[in-house]
């Protein structure tokens, strides 16, 4: 892991808002590892500047809190919301299509970007 970290991908402004522990099980450490290394790093190095994540894994309660799908790949930590805050997101999202992915959305008029493996 070059760019990005574990905990980038865990912590949550909502989780500590309403006092839910958002600690992944070793499985989900395991996949968003594997996320960092397999896109978000690579996508990082392409992009050549910053990317932000609004949100990686999230748990039972705060994927209900979120209103998250039912079957969202973010309660496996597997999925990642991406933001550039830089007005690049479509650049972003074209980098993202060249690298491994089973789901790439352009999320509410690409206000961010989500993306799992
Ligand atoms: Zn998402």
């Amino acid at each position: 892991m070059k760019h990005f970290t574990i905990e980038e991908l865990t912590r949550s402004t909502t989780a500590t808002q309403f006092g839910i522990d958002n600690t992944p099980p070793i499985e989900a450490v395991g996949n968003l590892w594997e996320l960092i290394e397999t896109v978000l790093d690579p996508a990082r190095e392409q992009f050549g500047k910053p990317i932000y994540v609004n949100s990686g894994y999230r748990c039972a309660e705060l994927n209900r809190k979120v209103g998250g799908a039912a079957n969202s790949y973010h309660l496996q930590g597997r999925a990642a919301d991406l933001d550039t805050r830089s007005g690049e997101n479509r650049r972003l999202f074209g980098i993202l299509k060249s690298l491994p992915h089973t789901e790439l959305i352009w999320e509410q008029g690409g206000k961010w970007i989500h993306v799992a493996l």
